[in-house]
């Protein structure tokens, strides 16, 4: 850079005591400095000295300048605001001013500079020039704008953001159909939905700043701190149904999501809640309870009530068909035998689907050879199966199947797996009974090639009161109860039942899974006690029941059975009989008007010399209650009527081997 040639007085150099030599090579370093501009000022604002850098910022040189007052790089709003001389006053007052603003290129436009002006003072304390120094900030204040700018729009952008995430949050709650809200862990809303600000009965502003404490019943406070615990605790929240009394006083319950809000360090701060009234739905599952118990209960009342008049018809039949008829009669006592057979088998059904549901079905278990139960269950079902010309096919293995079972169950089950295959099987069809090992479990599965069941209904057949094809004859059909029946009891001996078929008219397979027996020797079944033609022989029996006919065809048919038999129609006359007959056995009926039956036999049982007689309780429902009263009464056994002439025999028999 040329060095400028130098304005002011050359016999004093500006800085004081500094020689003349050293201060010209001072002054060539400061003029080559191109990174500040420096100049010097005389006391007037004359420009005396101007470096490269100076020349740089402005785009003067120095011949343009020297001379020239500083003021021509002020703004003319900062000349007209008397700024440039305030400026040398300033430093010539404190010695140095610091300061930064807007000074003028040689092109007119504007450059950002900060610059210090130092005053050099003379021995009078008067300035004898002033030094300034200063540097272009135009870019740095630019990229600093910038910046700033970028930094407001980003900040802007991110309010924009979180506000319309919030408004978002807003409607989204505001139309959730339920209420939201969210409580911080001290239990003070810091919000809550309209939904929720209506149930509460005040305004959300009202309630947010405010705990559930102050604004609920203390019950009501306990059961939300708890749910919130708890939800806290779990860490990921849960769902629970929660009361709360609305304003109106109404109870409402609420199925509740509550959850654990954590902050960005993953502290948990807060904890949401929402919740949806299902008040309508408990109170509907309410009635339909109610619908169903009373359903229920008159299923109960209408088999019992039925069986009422079928046990004298059972009875009277029985008696006439022992006594022989011609060919004709005995072909209508067959078929009064099999549809009163029939109609005794939907009272049971009905009387079962009431124990069923009230959970009051008691199994007698004891180990039971399979090979048992499966004879049994033919036998019971053979009529059927042989009235419809089906072919029976058994296959058993030939060790012997021991199960821990109720026989009298299983044989239920199996007979009703047999008479559904007979019933949906055309005639001349063929049916397999087969029952084999399977670790510690025995299959039995009974097979037909019948009507098949359509995919679409095998898992319903285990409904209650499930029917495939409702059209079908009623002579065919049944209420829809026996398979449901079939999987209780099954799963109740800790089995399962399944059903299998390919589709209609492709036959169906019922298989039934149930653990074997510790034990290998079975029990000699209750089944086969039943053997003697005249079990009763030699026994002498009081029937007492209000039901005359039922009293007086039960006298009779004990007495086909070899016993003999008295009756009574009441409680007193029956204490009577008792006392004056000494009877062996007495069949005595629960439910007489007046003295019932729990009453006669706890007066029998009071008198020591009737110790010896057996008290069996003519029963209508057979519920667990009802044996546990008898027990207390002192029954030794019970019966549930229409007793069938198998059970009957079964008592009798139980009773000689007693007195033997
Ligand atoms: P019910 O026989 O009294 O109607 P179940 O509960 O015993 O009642 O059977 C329910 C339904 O399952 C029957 O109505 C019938 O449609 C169907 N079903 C049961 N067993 C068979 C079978 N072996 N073959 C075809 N369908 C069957």
């Amino acid at each position: 850079m040329p060095r400028q040639p130098h304005k002011s007085d050359p016999e004093e150099s500006p800085i004081r005591g500094r020689p003349r030599r050293t201060e010209d090579h001072f002054r060539q370093l400061v003029e080559a400095v191109d990174d500040y501009a420096i100049l010097l000022l005389d006391p007037a604002g004359r420009i005396t000295s101007w470096n490269a850098g100076a020349a740089r910022v402005t785009g003067f040189s120095a011949d343009e300048v020297l001379g020239r007052s500083h003021a021509d790089f002020y703004t003319p709003e900062a000349v007209s605001e008397g700024v440039p001389s305030r400026h040398l006053q300033e430093a010539a007052r404190c010695g140095r001013l610091a300061d930064e603003g807007w000074c003028l290129r040689k092109d007119g436009s504007r450059f950002w500079a900060s610059f210090t002006i130092t005053a050099v003072l003379g021995s009078d304390g008067k300035p004898r020039c002033f030094l300034v120094i200063a540097r272009d900030l135009t870019l740095r204040r630019d990229m600093e704008k910038q910046l700033r700018e970028a930094m407001d729009a980003a900040r802007r952008e991110a309010e924009l953001r979180l506000r319309e995430s919030e408004e978002r949050f807003a409607r989204f709650t505001e139309h959730l159909p339920g209420l939201a809200w969210i409580k911080d862990l001290a239990g003070r809303y810091v919000y809550i939905n309209r939904a929720g600000a209506q149930v509460f009965g005040r305004s959300p502003d009202e309630i947010c700043g405010a705990t559930d404490a102050e604004l609920f019943p203390p019950e009501t406070v306990a059961q939300f701190r708890e749910n919130d615990a708890h939800a806290i605790a779990q860490g990921i929240g849960v769902q629970v149904v929660e009361h709360l009394v609305h304003p109106d006083g109404s109870v409402h319950h609420s199925i509740v999501s509550k959850f654990p809000i954590q902050d960005a360090q993953g502290e948990v701060r807060l904890i949401g809640g929402i919740a949806i009234d299902i008040t309508e739905r408990v109170r509907a599952e309410e009635a339909l309870l109610l619908a169903d118990r009373r359903k229920d209960e008159f299923l109960a009342t209408l088999s019992h009530e039925l069986r009422n008049p079928l046990a004298p018809l059972r009875n009277s039949l029985h008696l006439l068909q022992s006594h022989g008829a011609d060919s004709r009669t005995e072909r209508m006592y067959g078929m009064m035998e099999q549809q009163l057979n029939r109609m005794i088998r939907l009272v049971d059904d009905l009387l079962e689907v009431s124990r069923i549901t009230g959970g009051k079905i008691e199994l007698r278990k004891e180990p039971v050879s399979v090979a048992t139960v499966i004879e049994s269950a033919i036998e019971t079902s053979r009529p059927l199966i042989e009235s419809a010309s089906h072919r029976l096919t058994v296959m058993l293995p030939d060790e012997p199947l021991v199960i821990e079972a109720d026989p009298v169950r299983i044989t239920q089950v199996l007979s009703n797996l047999l008479n559904n295959a007979a019933k949906y099987t055309q005639e001349a069809g063929s049916i397999t009974l087969s029952g084999l090992r399977d670790g510690d479990d025995v299959v039995l599965a009974v097979r037909d090639n019948g009507l098949g069941i359509p995919a679409n209904m095998l898992p319903r057949v285990f409904e209650m009161f499930a029917q495939v094809d409702r059209t079908l004859k009623r002579s065919q059909g049944g209420l829809g109860i026996g398979l449901a029946l079939a999987r209780s009891l099954v799963e109740m001996h800790g089995g399962s039942i399944t059903a299998r078929s390919e589709g209609l008219n492709a036959g169906s397979e019922f298989v039934v899974r149930l653990p074997l027996s510790r034990h290998r020797q079975a029990n000699p079944s209750r089944a086969q006690n039943i053997r003697s033609s005249a079990p009763g022989a030699g026994l002498k029996i009081l029937v007492v029941d209000d039901n005359q006919d039922g009293a007086d065809t039960m006298a009779m048919v004990l007495q086909t059975l070899g016993a003999t038999a008295s009756v009574a129609y009441d409680g007193p006359s029956a204490i009577a009989a008792v006392r004056s007959e000494r009877p062996d056995l007495v069949l005595l009926d629960l439910g007489m008007p007046a003295m019932d039956g729990y009453e006669v036999a706890a007066q029998i049982r009071a008198d020591p010399v009737h110790r010896q007689v057996r008290l069996i309780a003519l029963t209508g429902f057979g519920s667990e209650e009802e044996r546990r009263r008898c027990r207390e009464a002192g029954f030794d056994d019970h019966c549930t009527k229409p007793c069938d002439p198998q059970r009957l025999r079964e008592i009798l028999a139980t009773n000689v081997a007693s007195r033997e």
